[in-house]
């Protein structure tokens, strides 16, 4: 295809949403769906209002006048990192394989595909495995007897944070508590015993 021809809706060869299909692993079949859904998107951004994701490959595309081939991997990986799953695009989008549209758009799953296979090729980033594992955050704000909530008012240690982790310098984090709330409950003596049952919150 000549990087002057237009840039069909219609599914390429490479649409899979289906982890257990070979091509979902293809980083080219990804590919070739990564860019018909970002032209897509282009000639619709009803979904500017959502998230960043949006409003970062809207701005890419117009920095490359409009041409969703000329998207660096940093910037397609900056608005894929931006998702946050929400879904919310994929029920405003009137083209959704849930819709049985025919252009068979599903971008929050378009994400998944991304980041598994950056996943698979890279392993997981430092901000990834620090903030997708809550429990060692906590053992070691435990393990700091107070220090972890003074240094989190600091600001270059903030600035640290911002730079490794990604959060924000200016975003209030809440306490760590000096105790689970697992042994506070057993200390209140709220915790029945087995079989007992499992709550889940999100
Ligand atoms: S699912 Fe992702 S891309 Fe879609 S609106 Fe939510 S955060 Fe944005
Ligand atoms: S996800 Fe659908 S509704 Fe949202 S900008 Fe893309 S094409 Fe438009």
């Amino acid at each position: 295809m000549s990087s002057d021809s237009p840039i069909s809706y219609a599914p390429t060869d490479g649409l899979t949403y289906d982890p257990n299909d070979p091509r979902y692993w293809d980083p080219e079949s990804l590919q070739k769906e990564v860019r018909r859904t970002f032209e897509v998107c282009h000639g619709c951004r009803m979904c500017f209002k959502f998230c960043d994701s949006f409003p970062d490959l809207f701005s890419f595309i117009d920095k490359h006048d409009g041409d969703v081939r000329k998207l660096e991997p940093a910037q397609t990986q900056q608005v894929f990192d931006s998702c946050f799953q929400c879904k919310l695009c994929e029920v405003q989008c009137p083209y959704t394989v849930r819709d049985a549209h025919e252009y068979q758009l599903d971008f929050p799953r378009l994400v998944h595909r991304w980041q598994a296979q950056r996943l698979r090729k890279d392993g997981l980033r430092f901000r990834e495995r620090v903030l997708g594992d809550p429990d060692m955050a906590g053992r070691m704000g435990r393990a700091s007897f107070g220090m972890a909530n003074v240094m989190n008012r600091v600001g270059i240690h903030r600035w640290f944070m911002e730079k490794a982790l990604g959060i924000h310098r200016d975003k209030l984090l809440p306490d760590f508590a000096s105790k689970t709330f697992e042994s506070w409950a057993v200390s209140q003596g709220l915790v029945a015993e087995p079989p007992g049952g499992e709550a889940v919150l999100f």
